[in-house]
């Protein structure tokens, strides 16, 4: 049987928001089998839990915030990619502020603090999302045109492509594909950082937002270069991202999609809008396990795989 996964052991981590600049500490516990990822916010005066369903977004501009009531949490889908990328079906994200520490801008750290922590199978089956027929969201037209779509696949994979009219940019590969099977995330993906220009930098600390943001957290570029000393992290570092934070977006339904996304300059408000635009058409999917794990795609059945 392919089995649930939670973390052998608790593990914390102490950062600033992205937009609040707020401390923020996490604490990552272990959670019983069919729990999912929740976030609790344990600085209320009553703790309240957010359980990821793709009905908890509540906010995309800037980043995916979830939210129970008037509790939220903002900025998750970095440490929701790492979930998804390690495979990690249970855990509790207790939270001190309303927003995930935003660390080096991409999810490698958290990827870090999972592993020290370790993965321990449970007794229940993982739970698959299959797509069984394609289905899409578009936005815009011309030029201001982005879509988003998933589409039957053994296996889970995402294709991207971003479409930055930019000198540093347009030097870069603005289209990349990862499966999960074949690649490594830690390796791969885990590692490109979020990015921003100067420009709009001033411009989102004018309305009071990226308050944490910097050099240390961030790809930040002028109108012709990138501004951090040491440069890129991946020659494809920016659509790199973009696939981190849609894996991010998608894990937020609550279980892992068997599926191929692919997406055309697509964010968090329209990888939420594809997510709720599956879920429905109730035709168009349906949830599986694998009591025998060699029918499961290749390389979901070893913990080892991602790492
Ligand atoms: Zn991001």
């Amino acid at each position: 049987m392919l089995q649930q996964r939670t973390l052998k052991s608790i593990t914390r981590a102490v950062g600033v928001g992205l937009h609040s600049g707020q401390r923020v500490e996490l604490t990552l516990r272990p959670a019983p089998a069919d729990t999912g990822i929740v976030f609790r916010r344990v600085d209320l005066p009553e703790p309240v839990d957010i359980p990821m369903r793709a009905e908890s977004v509540t906010d995309t501009r800037l980043a995916s915030t979830v939210s129970t009531g008037g509790a939220k949490v903002q900025t998750v889908e970095h440490i929701m990619s790492a979930c998804a990328g390690l495979g990690l079906d249970n855990l509790y994200i207790d939270i001190t502020a309303d927003e995930v520490p935003i660390l080096d801008g991409s999810a490698s750290s958290f990827v870090f603090l999972l592993q020290s922590a370790g993965i321990e199978l449970q007794k229940a089956p993982r739970r698959f999302i299959r797509v069984l027929r394609p289905v899409e969201v578009r936005e815009g037209e011309g030029d201001n045109l982005k879509w988003a779509r998933l589409e039957p696949y053994h296996g889970f994979k995402l294709s991207f492509e971003i479409d930055f009219d930019h000198r540093v940019v347009n030097a870069t590969g603005q289209r990349y594909e990862f499966d999960l099977s074949v690649g490594q995330y830690a390796r791969d993906i885990a590692r490109a950082r979020t990015f921003g220009f100067t420009k709009e930098v001033e411009y989102m600390r004018s309305k009071g937002l990226a308050l944490g943001g910097g050099l240390d957290n961030a790809i930040v570029m002028d109108d012709h270069k990138v501004l951090n000393a040491g440069g890129l992290r991946y020659d494809d570092e920016f659509v790199k991202h973009k696939i981190l934070d849609a894996m991010g977006d998608l894990y937020i339904v609550g279980k892992p999609l068997l599926a191929a996304y692919s997406a055309f300059r697509s964010g968090h408000a329209l990888n939420n809008k594809l997510l709720r635009e599956l879920l429905a058409q109730s035709d168009a999917y349906e949830i599986v396990t694998f009591e025998d794990t060699r029918q499961a795609p290749h390389g979901f059945g070893e913990i080892a795989r991602a790492w």
